[in-house]
């Protein structure tokens, strides 16, 4: 039987898959998605939600492998690598050590806040046009510090940062209170990051799936891609449980997913997924007015009128699809330990995800140097729905053979020769 073509294949239906597609339809193209399970079924359903330029530097600074090897001695720091021997997770962590050099990480901080600035101001535009109602809403996110010591070290950053263009203010204690009064006292300071904006990404994924499908686009639930069918230097189709799809183009978009994948077509796309956590409840009392970061424990905290939730950490542990309590119990410790009311009455969803992250700290967008028709958009990390929306308008510009309006260079999957 032939394969069923599109003009545009996506594998994948996260977030990065979903506005891909939606700016493919919107230029022309025959799209469909293809998943494995149900749109938003990855990273993109239970992340925290924020729009965050604010962090544009990359983790690649220089010092963070020692940090990273304190921590490992402790199951609920907010990073964890688990030391136990494989190959891929220690290529991977050598790889980043290696690139924790402070020039690098400067050209990977522009490239970083060109891709998050651009979504920043085109994220609310699409979501307005397409009505999709996710409880945006630009308020800013606000660090928040009990220790001098961490404040006076991110105050450093302050500089850097607005030397690429991201607002960020310090705050002393009292004001940060006075700000929020949800907080406990003790506060020894803080950063407002003004530009940052915050959402409920389940519900930005079901409004884009919902727009995909009324634009015309076709998204297959439960087509695992099993493999592919190659014919000289293109991906003739893609096989899967529900048949063969072919593309003119193929957009591989499997986030953290992307490397079991792509090995079947010979790429080593240098992604580890780096899990985290959420706990979602019923909003507390008082219940904080904007996005926080609590800082020592790296707690994100988010509220939206619908609910509420705790999210963030960072597990090094490769595939391993086990809910850990330990760093859930982190989660809430952290919490308590800056919040009047650190959780609200209603458990609504325990949750983990796997973020995709790329061992330079910057995505991989564009076209394969080695498959003709294979586009790659992958590994955003811990950003993946800060740069939805600029990582759709450059695939779309370059699958049209158009000039970008950001320069793609920074992210082309090329550098490590995929
Ligand atoms: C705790 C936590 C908090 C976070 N907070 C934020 C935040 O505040 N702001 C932010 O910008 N980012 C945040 N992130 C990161 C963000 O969630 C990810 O960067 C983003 O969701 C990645 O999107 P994606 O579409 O690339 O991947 P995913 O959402 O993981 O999508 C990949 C899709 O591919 C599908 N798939 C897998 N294998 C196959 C296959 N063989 N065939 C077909 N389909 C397949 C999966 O089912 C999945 O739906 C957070 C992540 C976590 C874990």
């Amino acid at each position: 039987m032939d394969a069923v073509q599109s003009d545009v294949l996506v594998l994948g239906g996260g977030v990065i898959g979903l506005t891909c597609a939606l700016a493919l339809l919107h230029r022309g193209a025959s799209v469909r998605v293809l998943e494995r399970a149900e749109p938003g079924a990855g990273a993109s359903h239970g992340n925290c939600g924020t729009l965050t330029p604010s962090h544009a530097i990359p983790l690649t600074l220089p010092g963070m492998p020692w940090k990273a090897l304190r921590w490992m001695l402790h199951r609920d720091a907010p990073l964890y690598v688990n030391p136990k021997p494989d190959w891929a997770r220690w290529r991977w962590l050598l790889g980043f050590a290696r690139r924790c050099d402070l020039a690098l990480a400067e050209r990977a901080a522009i490239a970083r806040a060109a891709l998050l600035q651009r979504s920043a101001a085109l994220l609310p535009q699409v979501l307005t046009a397409e009505g999709i109602e996710c409880e945006y809403s630009a308020t800013g996110t606000l660090y928040v510090y009990h220790d001098g010591r961490t404040l006076a070290n991110d105050r450093r950053e302050i500089g850097w940062l607005t030397r690429l263009g991201v607002a960020a203010e310090a705050l002393r204690g009292d004001q940060v209170e006075a700000m929020e009064p949800a907080l406990l006292p003790g506060v020894a300071g803080g950063i407002l990051h003004p530009d940052d904006a915050q959402l409920r990404p389940d519900r930005l994924v079901d409004g884009l799936a919902r727009r995909v499908r009324e634009c015309g686009g076709v998204i297959e639930i439960g087509a695992a891609v099993d493999g592919f069918r190659c014919a000289g230097n293109r991906v003739a189709a893609v096989v899967t449980a529900h048949g063969e799809f072919a593309g003119e183009r193929v957009l591989l978009a499997l986030g953290a997913w992307t490397p079991g994948v792509a090995r079947q077509l010979g790429l080593k796309v240098p992604i580890q997924p780096g899990k985290g956590y959420s706990i979602t409840t019923s909003r507390p009392a008082p219940c904080p007015r904007r996005a926080l970061v609590l800082r020592e424990p790296s707690v994100c905290v988010t509220a939206w009128g619908s609910g509420y939730r705790l999210g963030s950490t960072m597990e090094f542990s490769g595939y391993d699809a086990r809910l850990n309590r330990t760093r859930l119990d982190a989660l809430r410790r952290g919490a308590a330990a800056y919040l009047k009311a650190p959780f609200g009455a209603e458990l609504k969803e325990e949750w983990w995800g796997w973020r995709p992250m790329c061992v330079d700290e910057k995505p991989l967008i564009g076209p394969s140097s080695r498959w003709r028709n294979l586009v790659l958009a992958t590994g955003h990390g811990m950003l993946g729905v800060s740069m939805s929306a600029a990582t759709a308008e450059l695939v779309a510009a370059l699958v049209a053979g158009d000039r970008p309006v950001l320069d793609p260079a920074p992210y082309a999957p090329a550098r490590f020769g995929l």
